[in-house]
């Protein structure tokens, strides 16, 4: 069976509800009439015998009843008895078939032959030890007829009301459900027809529907940004590494059909090699990043000199010391992950000579400021203009694509930046064209709270 929908399930409980309160405010009524009724022949009982006594006398060891006396009215029968107990006046209906003692003043309700009646007895005293008893009956009001009416009212009204009330809470439901039924139905046509560029756009309110389809929008946005950029990405990766295969292509069909000496195999096979070593740098930069990126590679913190993650770096690359100068001053100690911080040094540092001068230099310091640890690799090379500073943080950015034959993908400083964050940290670029540029990492010194930025 197919499940019912919140709106049915919310109009059936609200029918349900409603009808259950009229049934009950009916009951109600029913009972509260009921106490009217006994209460309005209560007081009937007892009006109608008191008046009766004020007309009973006794003369001349005879009844003497005034004009006022009425054995039946409004429903009350009045007898009169003797001290005795034996009926002197009066008639005892039929139905009334037992024998009642007497209680002054007192209503009571006495079952008698299949009816209840009310009964109210009252002692008239005649001298210090004769009197009569005035005895009043009336049969209880049974209001059938008012139940009945009520019934039949019932009988009409509740189900008209139960209809009532079931489309009335549907229509409110629906009214209420339409705008998740218009987030349905845009992320139901986004993910058939696959386009991102969709929005619910529900106009902007304060109740939990238009939130909900506000945030929707904010995740199809990223979304489709991701997305985008997933697919800037593939085109990018495989637009760099079709460059390189056709030129090896190129070489190839070059030397088949021209390449005669021994020298010029060699250029060619040079070249060749030079293009493979420039995939496989891309290769492995792009296996890095998207690990980065996955979090399959993740920062592994622990407490690290700096300076002498930096003195063994560069006994490891080889780098010369006359170029590469390390202006260390005290020790500092940062949580980070050895493997990742060489590698983010070693992007910089080798940038710092490839897009330096023929003798340039790089120069790595560590110092702490602001609260901040700042490892800053300076080169005197060539600089980057200011409007194309923002963007060398860019996949496959290139400031200067001319000089790609220096072996660069564009990829080395989105891993700079990606490694930076993973330690909870930024990075800042001060660069001037044809004097040099500063790379500085910024890591939240021990014992301070990360922040993120570039
Ligand atoms: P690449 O592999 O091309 O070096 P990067 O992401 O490392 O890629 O750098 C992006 C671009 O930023 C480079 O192509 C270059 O134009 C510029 N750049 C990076 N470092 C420096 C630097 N130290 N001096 C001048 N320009 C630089």
């Amino acid at each position: 069976m197919k499940p019912l929908s919140v709106k049915f399930r919310i109009a059936i409980w609200l029918t349900l509800l409603t009808g259950l309160l009229a049934a009950l405010l009916l009951a109600f009524l029913l009972s509260i009439s009921k106490v009217v009724a006994a209460q309005a022949a209560m007081t009937q009982l007892s009006q109608t015998v008191r008046s009766n006594l004020s007309q009973t006398a006794m003369a001349n060891g005879r009844l003497a009843l005034g004009d006022g006396f009425s054995f039946y009215q409004n429903g009350v029968s009045t007898l009169i008895y003797s001290q005795d107990k034996a009926l002197l006046a009066g008639q005892i209906p039929v139905s009334f078939s037992i024998e009642e003692d007497f209680q002054n003043g007192i209503t009571r309700v006495v079952s008698a032959g299949g009816g209840q009646y009310l009964v109210l007895d009252l002692w008239l005293a005649m001298g210090w030890d004769n009197g009569l008893w005035l005895r009043g009956l009336m049969e209880v009001p049974e209001n059938r007829q008012l139940t009945a009416s009520l019934l039949r009212v019932a009988l009409i009204v509740l189900p008209a009301f139960m209809a009532l009330a079931a489309l009335g809470s549907y229509w409110i439901a629906r009214r209420a459900f339409r705008p998740l039924d218009s987030i349905m139905s845009a992320a139901a046509s986004i993910n058939e027809a696959q386009d991102l560029s969709r929005r619910i756009g529900l106009p902007p309110g304060r109740d939990e529907f238009s939130q909900l389809a506000a945030t929707f929008d904010q995740l199809f946005q990223r979304l489709e940004k991701s997305f985008e950029s997933e697919q800037q990405f593939a085109a990018d990766a495989s637009h760099e590494l079709r460059t390189p295969v056709s030129i090896i292509k190129g070489a190839c069909e070059y030397a088949e059909k021209y390449d005669e000496t021994p020298e010029d195999r060699r250029e060619t096979i040079a070249m060749i090699h030079r293009q493979a070593d420039r995939m496989s740098q891309l290769i492995s930069q792009l296996l890095s990043m998207t690990r980065l990126e996955q979090g399959t590679e993740t920062a592994q913190l622990e407490p690290v000199n700096l300076n002498g993650l930096l003195r063994s770096l560069c006994e490891e690359q080889g780098y010369d010391p006359d170029r590469l100068i390390l202006e260390l001053q005290e020790d500092v100690t940062a949580a980070a992950d050895p493997a990742l911080l060489s590698r983010l040094v070693q992007n910089l540092v080798e940038n710092g000579f490839k897009y330096g001068k023929p003798d340039g230099c790089v120069w790595i310091s560590v110092r702490q400021s602001g609260g901040e640890l700042l490892l800053e690799v300076r080169d005197n090379g060539i600089g980057i203009p200011s409007e194309q500073q923002e963007r060398v943080w860019q996949r496959f950015y290139r400031a200067d694509p001319a000089r790609s034959d220096e072996g660069g993908t564009g990829l080395g400083l989105s891993i700079v930046r990606q490694i930076a964050q993973l330690h909870g940290g930024y990075m800042t670029l001060e660069s001037v064209p044809r004097v040099g540029s500063a790379f500085t990492l910024h890591l939240p010194a021990p014992d301070s709270p990360s922040q993120a930025k570039t």
